[in-house]
Formats: structure tokens, sequence, C-alpha cells
């Protein structure tokens, strides 16, 4: 039996219908008349409400978030992230396939530092900015001492806006951590994009071992 999709987070998460940035908007409104079976609105974030890590990519990818409706499902990007949640006891199973597919991350959360479909999976800072109150809103949420795994340079300075830091201060790179407001600490990785992971910037095992860190931060801060 399909199970029903999740429903919707938080408001001050996310806003199913919203329509802050007007290029998103007419872009997704161009999508939707050549895709009409596609998702082509903002994606929610997908996960555990009370998660202990939250993970932040760059924004939906055209034939993958933006079609199924979940974070890096249906795309390149999204078979190693969802492989090593596996691996590493965040997710029930290693390929998210759909929004029905019963697959349950535990303890941890997926969101994008932009919600809608950017062209060119380039978001404006413009962009990015008017997004990041619901990034705030849902780092908030996250509570003392969560772990926020930033998948790349957009990732982590729409970290760093949400907690109004600089990144002279926290500079990105892999595998770095960074301690934040309430004892939160930011860590960052490549982004597991087919252009990272084909070109090697981002090995499997680069990606293992810091998904692993974020599971012995989240046991650590359980306990
Ligand atoms: N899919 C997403 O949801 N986010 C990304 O950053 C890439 C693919």
């Amino acid at each position: 039996m399909r199970r029903a999709p999740d429903p919707d987070p938080p408001a001050d998460w996310f806003e199913p219908e919203c329509r802050r940035c007007p290029r998103l908007r007419d872009h997704l409104a161009t999508v939707r008349a050549g895709f009409p079976d596609y998702h082509a609105a903002p994606v929610p974030p997908f996960g555990d409400p009370d998660a202990i890590v939250l993970i932040v990519g760059l924004a939906p990818g055209m034939h993958g978030a933006n079609a199924t409706g979940r974070p890096f499902t249906g795309d390149y990007a999204g078979i190693l992230l969802y492989e090593t949640l596996h691996r590493f006891g965040f997710s029930s199973r290693a390929e998210s396939l759909a929004r029905d597919d019963g697959l349950e991350l535990a303890a941890c959360r997926i969101t994008n530092a932009v919600k809608c479909l950017p062209p060119q999976n380039k978001p404006t800072v413009a962009e990015v900015k008017s997004c990041n109150p619901y990034l705030q809103a849902e780092l908030r949420s996250l509570g003392q001492g969560g772990v926020v795994l930033a998948l790349g340079l957009v990732a982590h300075n729409a970290v760093l806006r949400a907690f109004g830091l600089t990144q002279s201060v926290h500079r990105f790179g892999h595998g770095a951590e960074h301690v934040l407001h309430g004892d939160r600490i930011l860590l960052d990785s490549y982004h597991c994009s087919r252009y990272n992971t084909q070109t090697r910037r981002l090995t499997v095992e680069m990606f293992r071992s810091v998904v692993a860190r974020a599971r012995e931060l989240a046991d650590q801060r359980r306990d």
C-alpha cells in the first residue's frame, strides 16, 4: 500500500504558496506549463520534525526535487546522499524514489537554502536572502546543540546569514566545523552534486566521513 505524503511543515519554515521571488515564481510557471506532472512549486523540508541534524542543500534540481516535491529525490545528487544517510542510520532506506515511497528519516531532516527551482541551478543573492527567514525559523527549531550539515558554499553562507554571522569568521571548508550560537555545530561538506562527484572533488569516502561525524555529534548531543 502506498503511504500518504508527509503533512506540510510549520508555516514559518515553509509556505507552499510562497511567491516572494518574482524570477523564481515566473520560472516555476514556465516549468509547470512544460511539465504538468511536476511538483514545480516550493519544495518543503523533509524528515524528522524533531531532528538533531539539519542538512541544508542548495535548491531543488529541475528533474529531481522540483519534479518529485522531496529534497534530493529523483536526481543524481540524492543518490549518494540517501545511501550515506542510510549507512549511518539516519534513513530507513538507501534510495529515495518519491514523496510517497515510505522512506523515513530519523533524527535528521533535509531542507534547501532556496525552496524553489532556480534557472540554471543558480539562485541570486537576493533570492537566498528572501528565502532566508524560512531557514532561520527552521534552524531555531533545531534547538541548542543541534548539528547543521551544509552542502556547499551557498548553503554554508545561507546558514551564517540566518544566524547573523559573517563568512570572514566562519570560512567554508570540506569537513570544517564551526560552533554557532546555542552550542549548535555547523559542519561543512562539498555538495554531493554530479559535477563534484564525477570530478572527484567529493569522493564517496569524503562524504561518508562527514556524515559519520554528523552521526557522532548527534549521538553525543542526544545523550
Ligand atoms: N536537490 C535538492 O533538493 N537540493 C540540492 O541542493 C540539490 C538537489
